[in-house]
Formats: structure tokens, C-alpha cells, sequence
């Protein structure tokens, strides 16, 4: 299904939900209204091979949403992100202003006039959904019910959410904890269309995620799978211990995240090379290439036909002019190796 067709000059961008699965801009002969149209990419977006057509890789980063959501895109586009990620609220409180018409209306005319897509939303920092303080609990259901919602309103097709901790409560009690809550939040809001993406953790402290049995083990619990799905950052499995540097090592790491949880699940990537070495199990982001990981690991995923469908957000350090953005998504793209 595609929701809207935007046109840049010659370029041509679908934003949408192209199939159940995939919110991605795609340049296709074979979808209808594209027709015979030629299809350009400006502002950096690259085509590349994918099954059923060409696709417009989706490469962006994580925006501020200082002064409106809608700044977002625009911040974007500065930055040459073809996508980007939100946060739908101010993440480090609990508290929101209700989003108006007004909002939303600014928020998808921002994406339309850029072509700059949010292809996610990342939750709060605050929610800790296998949290065994029953307050806490509640307050952090409640909070992620409600960022659901506003990804409904924004019509935002994923949200990505940190698991948990399970505060020496113990893991299996923890993926129970996040489970039922999904659950119940899922139930309580039968019609929302937001789809929601454990992501990957190094496992700093007591933070469940780190094992792609972990994200496997709550998907298990959902009852309605086609709302569940999984963020994979890239800093994080190999602090967690996930080698990507060779060839073989990569293949070896992709082959057990899909057998364990499933390509198909596989809906955001995060970009994030480490301050920390391999295997130390701590949540350090560094620019592309200048940290522990090294270029080889990008270079593999970015070459990867299996997720060129997979949109790929930055959420390195920057400062206000975004150069850094900028440069990493020079690097990432160079690194695509031309047909
Ligand atoms: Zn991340
Ligand atoms: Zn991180």
C-alpha cells in the first residue's frame, strides 16, 4: 500500500507503507505510477538494487524536535538525510504536551516539502518496561501506550524502544515484565497501525536485550506478531560481543540474528560506530570509522542487498550545524560498492 507519492523535479519518492512491512521511499517501473518516469535521486538519496525494483537506500540520522516536531525533517534535509528519527516528545521527561492538528499537519507538510521521510521514533529514556518497582511500571505502561499514540497521530510506522531492565529482578522475569506490557498496550489500542522495535543492547548494567535470544524470547510472548519487530544498532551488538569485522564474521553474525529472530523482523538500523572495545558490554557512540569497529562492519551492512530496504539512522554526537552528520553520511555512502 503506498500512502503518498511525492515528486522532487525529476526525482520521485513514495512515502509509505509499501507493503506491511517496509516504510521506505522506492523508484520502481514496475509500480503503476511511476511508470516510464524518470527517477533521479537528489539530496544523496542512492538507488540501489532490491528485490521487486529499485530502491532509494534510506539513509539519515536522529533529529531534535527542539521547538516542534516538525523542525525535524528540515534538520534533515540540512544534513542530507533522505530519513530521519524522532523523538515524538522531550525524552528525558515524562510529561508531554498533547500534539494539535496544527502539529501534525506542520509535521507531515515538513516531510512532503523536503522528501526527508521519518521512518521511526525512538521511546523515552525514561520507560523501563521490565522494571520490577510497580510504579515505575505503571508509570512506564502508561508512557509507552502513549507514545504509540502520538506515532499513530504523526503517522510514524515504527517506533524503536530500549527493552528494559530487569534491576536483579532477573532476566526471564524481565521478558515476561516487557512482554505482558506490549501485550496489554497492544490490546488496549486494537487500531493503531505503529509497530513497535525492540532494538539490540549492548548490556550495559541489568539492560535486557544484548542476546538476540532475549529479543527473540519477547517476541515469543507477543500475541499479535505483525505489531512487533527489531531495531539492530550496530554499536551495540558488537559491544554485546557480535563480531562484524570480516566477511565471514559478519555472515556468521547476520546468519544467527536471522535464524534466532528473522530478517523480516528487521525494520531500523542504527549507525553507531563504539568508543569501547569489542565485547565490553558499554553503550559508547563514535562517528563512523573512528572508533572500535572501523569502517569494515558498515561497509558490510551498507553493501548487504537483504537490507537495502532497511532504513539506516545515525545517532552519533553533533553540534548544531550537523557537519558531522554530514561526514558520516559521506563516509557511509562511499562505501557502497558500485555494481
Ligand atoms: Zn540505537
Ligand atoms: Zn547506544
Amino acid at each position: 500500500m503506498v500512502n503518498r507519492l511525492i515528486k522532487r523535479g525529476k526525482s520521485c519518492i513514495y512515502i509509505g507503507k509499501l507493503s506491511s512491512v517496509y516504510s521506505v521511499a522506492i523508484c520502481t517501473e514496475q509500480q503503476g505510477d511511476l511508470q516510464g518516469r524518470q527517477c533521479t535521486p537528489d539530496g544523496g538519496a542512492i538507488v540501489v538494487a532490491g528485490q521487486g525494483g529499485n530502491v532509494y537506500m534510506l539513509l539519515g540520522a536522529h533529529m531534535s524536535i527542539a521547538g516542534g516536531v516538525y523542525h525535524a525533517p528540515y534538520h534533515g534535509k540540512n544534513a542530507t538525510c533522505d530519513t530521519v528519527q524522532i523523538f515524538t516528545k522531550q525524552s528525558n521527561q515524562w510529561r508531554a504536551k498533547p500534539l494539535t492538528d496544527e502539529d501534525v499537519e506542520r509535521f507531515l507538510t515538513a516531510q512532503k516539502e523536503t522528501g526527508v521521510t521519518v521512518s521511526c521514533a525512538h521511546n523515552s529514556y525514561l520507560i523501563n518496561l521490565a522494571s520490577p518497582n510497580e510504579e515505575l511500571y505503571e508509570k512506564s505502561y502508561g508512557s509507552m501506550k502513549q507514545e504509540i499514540e502520538r506515532c499513530d497521530m504523526l503517522k510514524v510506522p515504527v517506533i524503536v524502544m530500549h527493552p528494559g531492565s530487569h534491576v536483579g529482578s532477573g532476566e526471564e522475569a524481565g521478558l515476561k515484565r516487557i512482554a505482558n506490557a506490549l501485550n496489554r498496550i497492544f490490546s488496549s489500542l486494537p487500531d493503531s497501525t505503529t509497530v513497535v522495535l525492540l532494538e539490540t543492547t549492548s548490556g550495559q548494567g541489568s539492560n535486557l536485550g544484548y542476546k538476540f535470544e532475549q529479543l527473540a524470547a519477547i517476541i515469543d510472548m507477543i500475541e499479535d506478531k505483525k505489531r512487533i519487530g527489531v531495531c539492530l544498532d550496530s554499536c551495540h551488538i558488537f559491544s554485546a560481543g557480535y563480531p562484524l569485522q570480516s566477511p565471514k564474521d559478519y555472515r556468521a553474525t547476520m546468519k544467527q540474528f536471522n535464524e534466532i529472530i528473522g530478517l523480516k523482523r528487521l525494520r531500523i538500523i542504527h549507525f553507531n560506530d563504539s568508543k569501547k572495545p569489542f565485547g565490553e558490554r558499554k553503550d559508547r557512540h563514535e562517528h563512523i570509522g573512528k572508533g572500535e569497529m572501523g569502517l569494515e562492519p558498515f561497509r558490510h551492512i551498507m553493501n548487504d542487498r537483504r537490507l537495502n530496504r532497511v532504513p539506516k539512522i545515525l545517532e552519533t554526537p553533533k553540534g548544531d550545524d550537523l557537519k558531522e552528520d554530514i561526514e558520516n553520511l559521506k563516509v557511509l555512502r562511499s562505501l557502497i560498492t558500485k555494481a
